[in-house]
């Protein structure tokens, strides 16, 4: 079985006490049945502390937040499980983070994820591609080998389109129209490339601020979040936006060989890169709240995926008009 991961991957270590952000503020962490049983179990200070803070909801045991943070969270900002039973005691999610597996069966990708800060220095820093070996292993295929070959090859087209010079908002618009023609033959039709004519003449007037209103809409986590999104306003897109859509584009492309909604993904992938791009700020920490706010949140990544097809405020013609500078007055 082939696995794949970007060049960087093994290179990322956790910096844990000198974090930025951390992982264990604002979320409330997912424990895994075994090791909810283990700490449930464990004698001593500990042990109650964690009987303490495990609620166990619809089955899961998550670990309750206090004052916005994990209890075992120390003022030193390490982790107490880690520091009084070692890395092997943690839970799988917290063992895991920021590294994320995505499963294909006879091939799998890995990735580091972009609301981890030390992991987003990486992403953007961005440099060499995949990195490719073979291990034992693999399962049952459960994907259609055809659709697979068509998101893989036309996943290489984006990442090649993310190379190439044009301005930021014109290679996102290109983006989005790629992800047209391969979602056109996804569901039986043709491969006819569409042109950037066609695009302007599609794109109508887009507004930043509606596209904002639709995120406010959405499950937020922080109120950083909620008063960087009152920011949003018509600027040059920054450079940073390409990094920001290979990421995406790494990450969700092959998504869509569940349900065969590529488009939508693009879509995704294209307004959150244009968002995050008009906020005000350092565009790299408002993309790592973004994916914080965003990305693990399957119900905004739900809402979006929807949106991008039944929201007023994200309409084709408005995104392309905000992508080729044809900003609402
Ligand atoms: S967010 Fe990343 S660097 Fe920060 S504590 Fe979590 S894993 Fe470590």
């Amino acid at each position: 079985m082939v696995i794949r991961k970007p060049s960087y991957y093994d290179t990322f270590r956790c910096i844990a006490g000198a974090c930025p952000d951390s992982c264990c503020h604002q979320w409330e962490v997912q424990v895994d049945a075994d090791a909810a049983r283990r700490y449930r179990a464990l004698s001593g200070p500990l042990g109650d502390a964690l009987r303490d803070a495990l609620r166990t909801e619809d089955g899961q045991a998550f670990m309750t937040l206090r004052e916005g943070k994990c209890p075992m969270w120390r003022a030193d900002g390490l982790c107490r499980i880690q520091a009084e039973l070692g890395e092997t005691a943690l839970c799988r999610v917290c063992r895991e983070f920021p590294r994320l597996r995505h499963d294909y069966g006879d091939f799998q990708e890995l990735m580091l994820e972009m609301s981890c800060p030390e992991a987003a220095k990486w992403i953007f820093l961005d440099a060499g591609g995949w990195v490719e070996a073979e291990i034992p292993g693999g399962s049952e295929v459960e994907y259609d080998r055809e659709d697979m070959a068509l998101l893989l090859s036309s996943r290489e087209r984006a990442m090649e389109l993310l190379d190439g010079e044009a301005l930021p908002g014109e290679t996102l618009a290109k983006l989005l129209l790629l992800g047209v023609q391969v979602q056109n033959v996804l569901d039986g039709g043709d491969p006819e490339e569409i042109q950037m004519e066609e695009a302007r003449a599609a794109a109508g007037p887009g507004d930043i601020r509606e596209v904002a209103g639709f995120f406010r809409g959405l499950e937020i986590l922080t109120p950083r979040w909620r008063a960087l999104l009152d920011t949003a306003a018509c600027r040059p897109l920054p450079r940073e936006v390409i990094p920001m859509a290979r990421y995406l584009v790494r990450r969700y492309w092959l998504q869509a060989v569940s349900d065969l909604d590529l488009y939508g993904r693009v879509k995704f992938i294209a307004l959150s890169a244009l968002l995050v791009g008009s906020l005000a700020g350092d565009f790299q920490s408002n993309a790592q709240l973004w994916s914080k706010e965003i990305e693990n949140d399957p119900e905004n990544l739900d809402a979006i995926l929807d949106g991008a097809y039944h929201s007023n405020a994200l309409t084709d013609s408005k995104l392309l008009g905000l992508l080729l500078g044809k900003q609402a007055l």
